[in-house]
């Protein structure tokens, strides 16, 4: 069978025959798959049948957990390819300095992914799981059926030849270079016109600052966020210029977690991993996700805990999905900012979201913001505003920190304003940042 059938295999089963009635089938389901993926990889992988040594696969919600510092740790033992982990690196480090997306070993895309230095990540990608990643993604984002033509236009770090296999047929995708100049990016979009305009969250604003100049002409069917949290600001933005509900992807290396329904709410793919909660705070519905991905056997991902925090949604989505529904993506749990408590030697995690609130109920007109917490006791507040403005809109954020830490029975830190957004070219924005360690 070509490759194309093959994704157009996985695309249907995927969009029509992957059905299920209600949240107990969907884990009986689960079930069954996780203890025959279990049973076949396990074998297969040294590091696993260590770590699982004389455990039972019955009780696999139980297994002990996993993390990227242990996967890249004992990477060598880890996966079940024979790939070792200095040769990956090497591979996969010429590939980003060359710009050339396609390194391989053997039949085996490696992938780097984003970090801080000296905590990338390397991802294995056989050309089973790339068919399979190709498929499900094009049945739960196109916007019409895979026999239509479409343009997908596609905003991205780096490019790899994962994102190749999805070029086929009536399915036009072109790569943008995320470290390309902007002039570059719009000539290229006006020829291209693209029906699905997919890219992080910045960049998406960055075009909508050229639309507004009148230099962008485009009417994509579709928007999708991808790769940074889509901030509840921007989104507006989004939506007012595109004139649609913005969607998002959620992937990141480690798998294709979660993806919007037709209402824009983001539901979990339950159908291609379990993803169980580690709460944080059960009334907030705030968990980190451990993720165990049935369909990925060169570099099994098995109850491995992520570093993002996300929100559960307290009502069920209209549409009906048994997929867990989620409020928003809230950030990485390593930005989570820590004040101290009232007259005790005690800190407390505050949540991004909150810190989120605070600036965005200061002003209506606040264009852009970033906030990094430097110390426990001092917050750094970027904020891009008319300058007639701006005198009101830090007096707001003020009370309103103060307000936080009062419910909070926090101290209030000390606040102070950067001129500048501070943010790297080409690097991922994240608008709520702690720069430093905790414990
Ligand atoms: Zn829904």
């Amino acid at each position: 069978m070509s490759e194309q059938l093959k994704i157009l295999s996985v695309y249907l089963k995927s969009k029509y025959f992957t059905k299920f009635q209600n949240r107990r089938k969907l884990e009986k389901w689960q079930d069954k798959k996780m203890k025959s993926f279990l049973r076949e990889i396990v074998p297969k992988s040294p590091f696993y049948q260590k770590y699982y040594e004389g455990m039972s696969y019955e009780n696999w919600r139980e297994l002990p957990i996993i993390d990227k510092s242990m996967m890249m740790e004992d990477f060598d033992d880890f996966n079940t390819v024979g790939i070792k982990k200095e040769e990956a690196f090497q591979v996969a480090y010429m590939a980003e300095d060359t710009r050339d997306f396609s390194p391989n070993i053997g039949d085996i895309t490696i992938g780097l992914s984003s970090g801080t230095s000296g905590n990338r990540g390397i991802f294995l990608v056989s050309p089973k799981e790339r068919i399979k990643w190709a498929g499900n993604i094009l049945a739960k984002c196109l916007p019409e059926v895979i026999w239509k033509e479409q343009r997908i236009a596609f905003f991205l770090r780096a490019n790899s030849n994962l994102y190749d296999t999805v070029h086929k047929g009536k399915i036009q995708f072109q790569f943008f270079d995320l470290l390309d100049v902007l002039d570059r990016h719009v000539e290229r979009l006006n020829i291209y016109k693209p029906d699905i305009l997919v890219g992080p969250p910045s960049m998406l604003l960055l075009l909508v600052e050229k639309i507004k100049e009148g230099k962008l002409h485009i009417d994509p069917k579709k928007v999708i966020s991808v790769a940074e949290v889509l901030d509840p600001l921007d989104e507006k933005v989004l939506e007012n210029i595109f004139e649609q509900k913005i969607h998002q992807v959620y992937q990141c290396t480690e798998g294709f977690l979660a993806t919007t329904c037709e209402q824009g709410t983001l539901h979990l793919n339950e159908d291609l991993l379990v993803i169980q909660k580690e709460y944080l705070d059960e009334d907030l519905g705030k968990f980190i996700p451990i993720i165990s991905d049935f369909s990925r056997t060169s570099q099994p991902i098995i109850r491995y805990r992520l570093n993002d925090i996300l929100t559960e949604k307290k009502i069920p989505c209209p549409c009906g999905s048994p997929f867990t529904a989620l409020e928003q993506i809230e950030g990485r749990s390593d930005d989570l900012f820590y004040f101290q408590k009232k007259e005790r030697d005690e800190y407390i995690p505050v949540f991004p979201d909150f810190i989120r609130r605070v600036i965005i109920v200061s002003s209506e007109r606040i264009k852009q913001y970033t906030v990094s917490q430097l110390q426990v006791n001092l917050i750094e507040v970027f904020i891009e505003a008319d300058d007639e403005y701006k005198k009101m809109i830090e007096q707001n954020i003020e009370t309103n920190f103060k307000m936080l830490c009062d419910k909070l029975d926090c101290s209030m830190p000390r606040i102070r304003y950067a001129n500048t957004m501070d943010r790297k070219h080409g690097k991922k924005l994240r608008r709520i940042q702690r720069k430093f360690e905790i414990y």
